[in-house]
């Protein structure tokens, strides 16, 4: 089985658009999504009719974007450009998308009984990923060799081996355009392939990754797209500047 691996897209179009024509020529059966759909970007009701185009063949987790823009959780804790954007996103969405937004599960979720994917972490869903600790933590919530996360917006990799009780983790930021990972049977991986819409790795282009199953194999990629149109509808949307500039930037 081979898994479409989809994160943090951000109501971000041109990204998707992007990572759509480059997985046209590669075969998957299924599309993973890790959640936040939509919140920064100006195009969440394309994104979402594709992402709902895919019917029985997605598997999803809500990221907490998706909570708030959908009006089912508060703003409180955004910052106020997020909370701007979720406003903004809330007042846009089309009927039928927010339902579909409304029905995103809550992660963590096994896809098989060797991969589990969540949003932030496998121990709550807005808690972030970025130390050994972290990882750590998110390991032992669940049996899964393999986790797949999102919410940081950084693709990385963390790598659990155990020897007679003593645990050993290596902790690597996965960056470059094409990155081929081998799964070792005798170790845990938790997995964030970076974000569609909105990198934050210094590198501007959308990532997304493939997981195949029989050859145990994961594929991670970088795909350049037109930032500046993605930055240029945030700014006609009225949406706050900052959430276009960053984008130019991977930040
Ligand atoms: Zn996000």
């Amino acid at each position: 089985m081979r898994y479409l691996i989809l994160s943090d897209i951000h109501a971000n179009w041109a990204a998707l658009q992007a990572v759509k024509a480059h997985v046209r020529r590669k075969r998957f059966d299924r599309v993973v999504f890790l959640g936040d759909a939509v919140g920064y970007g100006a195009s969440p009701n394309q994104v979402l009719e594709w992402i709902r185009s895919l019917g029985p063949a997605l598997d999803a987790v809500r990221g907490n974007h998706d909570r708030v823009c959908s009006g089912l959780d508060s703003a409180e804790y955004f910052n106020r450009f997020a909370r701007q954007a979720a406003t903004w996103t809330l007042n846009h969405l089309e009927e039928r998308n927010l339902e579909f937004l409304r029905s995103f599960p809550e992660g963590p979720f096994g896809l098989t009984d060797d991969v589990a994917i969540c949003h932030g972490s496998s121990v709550d869903e807005d808690a972030y990923i970025f130390s050994a600790h972290d990882a750590q933590l998110a390991f032992a919530g669940l049996p899964h060799q393999l986790i797949f996360f999102g919410h940081t917006h950084v693709p990385s990799l963390f790598m659990l081996r155990e020897d007679n009780g003593k645990q050993t983790l290596k902790v690597r930021l996965l960056s470059g355009r094409r990155i081929v990972l081998d799964l070792d049977p005798d170790r845990r991986y938790l997995i964030n392939p970076g974000s569609v819409g909105q990198p934050r790795d210094r590198d501007p282009r959308a990532a997304y990754a493939i997981l195949d199953t029989d050859q145990r194999r994961i594929y991670l990629y970088r795909v350049a797209y037109s930032a500046s149109v993605a930055r240029r509808r945030i700014l006609n949307a009225g949406l706050p500047p900052v959430l276009g500039d960053r984008l130019l930037y991977g930040a």
